[in-house]
């Protein structure tokens, strides 16, 4: 893009075009996915190294029937959860949280249930979590909830098939399976959010995925200008003002310095 200002003509990078989308907008809303995880050391979906060939997770009609399938996913869950806990945000969560202590970002959609834009500092109000967190767990009959750390013990202590302590019910985690619909509180509020806002940064999401994958386009619809930071093209780059190609924990780090805010370290 270029830009005309004194008389010069002035060439813009992608990252300029960004801090200056970024700089212009009063209503910012950012919609992220695997992607902004990848650097903090949890692996994408469909990028070369995806856990969608390795570990694909049961869909909610196996997991409810079928016993074996919820032993697989606790035996899963009893290795990996302990890695997930030890991730941290990396310098794009911590950019999000730094835009949105300066008042420059309403909100964050996620698709990413690692609880890691929380962890950077981001308001927990603040962000909607559309396939749910790997952090909470949940009976299936009456919605009792635990936290990950207690039903890890009890999976560490030799739990196979943990159930509900208060009334026997399968135990399941709080995150989307496949089959299963979006919370729908979470995808009001996320499409509310689409409605109003001015500028959606999309980060790290192959733009695959229904609703979320829609979300960008009530936005459009209702006169945001829109940009993707993301390594791979997406199915959507055509219909964006911006798409920024590379990693985004530099890519957004460098949108906050040319926005003249620090970065917020992890709280
Ligand atoms: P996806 O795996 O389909 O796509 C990730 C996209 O991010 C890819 O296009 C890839 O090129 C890009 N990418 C990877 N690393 C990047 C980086 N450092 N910077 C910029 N771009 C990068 O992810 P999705 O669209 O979020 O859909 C996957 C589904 O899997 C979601 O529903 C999500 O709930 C779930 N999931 C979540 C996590 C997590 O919580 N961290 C991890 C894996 C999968």
């Amino acid at each position: 893009m270029r830009l005309k200002q004194d008389g010069m003509v002035i060439e813009l990078t992608d990252q300029d075009e960004l801090i200056q989308l970024a700089a212009n907008a009063d209503r910012m809303v950012t919609l992220t996915g695997a992607g902004i995880s990848t650097e903090s050391g949890i692996p994408d979906y469909r990028g070369p190294n995806g856990v969608w060939a390795t570990q694909k997770p049961p869909t909610l009609g196996d997991y409810e029937s079928n016993e074996e399938a919820r032993i697989g996913f606790w035996s899963f869950r009893r290795e990996s959860y302990p890695m997930m806990l030890e991730r941290q945000p990396n310098r794009g969560h911590l950019a999000l949280a730094s835009l949105e202590r300066a008042g420059k970002l309403l909100g964050i959609i996620t698709q990413n249930i690692d609880g890691l834009h929380q962890k950077a500092g981001s308001d927990s109000g603040r962000v909607v979590e559309l396939h749910g967190t790997t952090h909470e767990i949940r009976c299936i009959p009456n919605g009792h909830r635990f936290s990950g750390l207690d039903i890890q013990a009890r999976l560490e202590a030799g739990e196979i098939d943990p159930h509900c302590v208060i009334c026997g019910g399968v135990l399941r985690s709080a995150t989307i399976l496949f089959g299963e619909p979006l919370p729908k509180a979470a995808l009001d509020h996320a499409v509310a959010m689409s409605q109003i806002t001015d500028f959606m940064l999309i980060v790290g999401t192959s733009l695959v995925v229904n609703p979320a994958a829609q979300l960008p386009l009530i936005a459009r619809r209702n006169g945001a200008k829109l940009a993707i930071v993301n390594r791979e093209p997406t199915p959507l780059d055509d219909k964006v003002d911006l798409v920024v190609r590379g990693d985004a924990g530099p890519i957004l780090s460098s949108m906050i310095d040319g926005l003249g805010l620090a970065v917020s370290s992890a709280s």
